[in-house]
């Protein structure tokens, strides 16, 4: 391989994530270079025989640049963890059509300004673990069904709700839903893609919802992700400012 040459990590509706090498994309003049960029939506024809499971570029059209993303360290580290946790949750040769459709939702609505950074991380998270085969119950308490409460526990272990009537004291693993927050879980967990993307939160609820679905992918896939160690002091002053804007009002 030439220094001219890329190799791509993609996301693809069809196959998961598989890899494929684009000859000459580096060079500014190269038909390949704007369709392979980074977070960039290009539809590609591919050869196979490459070996090791590499796919060789033949054709390529951008379908959707992302411009905006680049904006801002933030929402860079952010796209750059989605990728991350991808790469760690699709398995290969599979129809991934879901995640790529909540992938691209997704930066929509960030570079959009329509969701905010702890929001669009949030929603990724717990909507990549339900459709992977993580779904947690959130239609009620595990153990009484009773789906209307004041407040329930999220058990991160578990992947259940558990109402305070049932829980037989406070667990560690325990996060505090009040109803936006539970009403949030249902909406990622359950609703139609169409759907998730017009709900909305603000303040404390989305501190603790953005809590809940961290610490639930990490529970669920592995205990660190190097793009997670760079994003979580960016989103630092982001919670902050959400707290506050709680206590302004
Ligand atoms: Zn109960």
């Amino acid at each position: 391989m030439k220094e001219s040459d890329k190799v791509l990590t993609v996301l693809t509706r069809e196959l998961g994530v598989i890899s494929i090498y684009a000859k000459g994309a580096m060079r500014l003049k190269n038909k390949f270079h704007s369709s392979t960029g980074v977070f960039t939506y290009s539809e590609f024809v591919v050869f196979e025989g490459r070996g090791d499971r590499m796919y060789q570029l033949n054709e390529a059209v951008v379908k959707k640049v992302f411009y905006n993303l680049s904006d801002s360290v933030e929402n860079i580290a952010l796209a750059m963890y989605m990728s991350e946790l991808v790469c760690e949750a699709v398995v290969p040769d599979e129809a991934s059509n879901d995640i790529l459709r909540l992938f691209l939702n997704c930066l929509h609505m960030l570079c959009q300004g329509r969701w905010s950074l702890l929001m669009t991380k949030a929603a990724f998270e717990m909507r990549l673990m339900s459709d992977i085969g993580f779904r947690p119950n959130v239609a009620g308490c595990k153990r009484c069904n009773e789906y209307q409460k004041d407040m329930f526990y999220f058990d991160a272990e578990g992947g259940h709700l558990v109402c305070p009537d049932c829980a037989k004291g406070y667990d560690a693993g325990y996060f505090v839903c009040e109803p936006p927050v539970t009403l949030a879980l249902r909406y990622f967990a359950l609703a139609d893609l169409e759907q998730m993307f017009s709900f909305r939160l603000k303040g404390g609820s989305l501190v603790q919802l953005s809590a809940i679905c961290e610490r639930y992918i990490l529970n669920r896939t592995k205990d660190s992700y190097k793009t997670l160690d760079f994003l979580k002091p960016l989103t630092e002053p982001l919670i902050m400012a959400e707290i506050n804007s709680v206590k302004g009002n």
